[in-house]
């Protein structure tokens, strides 16, 4: 290996290093510190973030990349995605001037407490011109980047490498309809009944639950551990400690079960990134969308299926004797699988989720090109609401405002979490053609075949292969719906009898 390698290896080290420590300080600052550290944890973070900054984008780091791009050429090596990744990732870096950074978070911070405010009174005008400003930043940002075919381009690949807005929009375009006339035919059905999904269950029992699900799954405690956040995040330090957070909810007690499952996924893609990728620009998952495919399968794919409570619903049945005492396994299996047009994202199940994000991604794409005014959005959103999902917000606070995201500036991702559901259901579809007897497996608790073909096709390869092409690799094909809606359509046909 060239003494070039070696030395970006030792900068690209240190800089991974710098990040997850901060990675340690922020999963302390969610798990454990004490309300009033909260200022100086914020200093700290921000020290952290300039030092990494400041030694990615130095110019020796630039010089390196150049020489050794010439060096490298095959991106199929370990080293020439190593490279090749570090390469994108500091340009990026180096195109972002800080004076910009501060300037996006500073309006980032009053535009959170305007949104606070504004949510708290449902009035959208007071968060207007703060998002206004985001906005205007956020554009700036775009600006600093070659011309694209389209500027939302430039924000989608911070998330999805590679992806164009135009590829998603031809994704959900195909995918919008067919989900659309699901749910309506599902809201004509006959609902299924979950009262005793909001019964009072014991926290601590569906804690202990909900780890043995996941110890099956192959989450390795002695590589990881659960502990309690007011949100459920995956974060890793090293491949060797991955770690996620869970919540209880009083009136959804079962999310505690779900969430785990979720985060485990997402973990369980960390853990499984090839060893020697550590402390490279490889380490990680590619991209938020596969990331997010991985959550998804396993919470519902895997954790969702009928299989799955045949194997667990009788233990689960003992430990909530009272709660569930005369509900049948199909009787259960299919409340946690109830659909119901909401007004709220992250209450939305599993089928009506998808039409939540189109909605967010068609105003955003219209804000960032200047098609849409941002004093229209409440009326906007309203009318997609009830054009999708059959129903309308009646206050701002439970439409438009609902979201944290745009308060501070964040505009791009919302796409990723319905990207992963549908990447999902495709690699699903395969995994099934692999494994032909997974469902006997499920039925006995099994899971060690699919982690494994999970680690085998996608986890190993961290950051190597954008998402579009590790897709591509797996599947034979690019992200496509046409698995995401034979699946749904299969699953609730028979939950619904449609
Ligand atoms: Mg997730």
């Amino acid at each position: 290996m060239s003494d070039k390698l070696n030395r970006l290896k030792e900068i690209v080290g240190e800089v991974s290093d710098l990040g997850r420590a901060a990675s340690v300080l922020g999963w302390d600052q969610q798990v454990n510190m004490p309300p009033m550290g909260g200022e100086a944890r914020g200093q700290q973070l921000a020290t952290l973030g300039k030092i990494a900054q400041e030694k990615f984008t130095a110019d020796e780091v630039g010089t390196l990349l150049e020489d050794l791009k010439k060096e490298y050429t095959d991106p199929e090596t370990d080293e020439g995605a190593m490279i090749r990744v570090a390469a994108r990732n500091y340009d990026k870096a180096k195109r972002v001037p800080s004076s910009f950074i501060a300037e996006q978070a500073v309006a980032a911070s009053k535009a959170f407490e305007a949104w606070v405010e504004a949510k708290s009174k449902s009035d959208f005008k007071i968060f207007l011109p703060f998002l206004e400003k985001n906005v205007e930043l956020v554009k700036k940002y775009v600006s600093f980047f070659p011309p694209a075919d389209h500027p939302y381009d430039v924000l989608l690949d911070d998330y999805e490498p590679g992806m164009k807005t135009a590829e998603v929009q031809e994704i959900f375009g195909n995918l919008r309809p067919k989900q659309v006339e699901l749910i309506k035919a599902i809201s004509e059905a006959k609902q299924v009944k979950d009262k005793f999904l909001h019964k009072k269950y014991n926290e601590e029992k569906l804690w202990k639950f909900s780890e043995k699900i996941i110890a099956k799954f192959g989450y390795d405690f002695n590589r990881g551990r659960q502990d309690k956040a007011p949100h459920p995040f995956q974060t890793s330090f090293s491949v060797n400690d991955v770690r996620i957070t869970n919540r209880y909810e009083e009136k959804n007690p079962m999310a505690t079960l779900f969430s785990a499952m979720h985060e485990a996924g997402h973990a369980l893609y960390e853990l499984g990134v090839n060893p020697a990728y550590e402390r490279t620009s490889l380490e990680s998952g590619t991209s938020l969308a596969i990331h997010e495919s991985q959550s998804r399968m396993w919470e519902n794919l895997v954790g969702r299926s009928l299989p799955f409570w045949e194997h667990f619903y009788p233990d689960l049945k003992k430990t909530f004797s009272s709660q569930l005492e005369d509900v049948k396994l199909k009787q259960f299996y299919k409340a946690i699988n109830k659909v119901e047009p909401s007004l709220i994202r992250v209450n939305a199940d599993e089928a009506t989720y998808n039409l939540h994000i189109m909605l967010r991604l068609e105003i955003e794409i219209g804000m960032v090109d200047g098609s849409i005014r941002i004093k229209d959005l409440p009326e906007i959103w309203n009318t997609k609401m009830k054009e999708y999902l059959g129903i309308t917000p009646p206050n701002d606070a439970q439409g438009v405002l609902q979201d944290i995201h745009w308060s501070y500036g964040s505009i791009g991702y919302f796409s990723t979490y319905a990207l992963g559901n549908i990447v999902s259901a495709q690699l699903w579809e395969k995994i099934r053609k692999d494994i032909k007897n997974l469902d006997d497996l499920t039925r006995k608790g099994k899971f060690e075949k699919l982690r494994e073909w999970l680690r085998a096709n996608i986890h190993q390869y961290g950051h190597k292969y954008d998402p579009q092409d590790i897709v591509q690799k797996v599947t034979g094909s690019k992200i496509d719906s046409a698995a995401y809606v034979r699946y749904l359509t299969k699953k609730y046909s028979d939950i619904y009898d449609l």
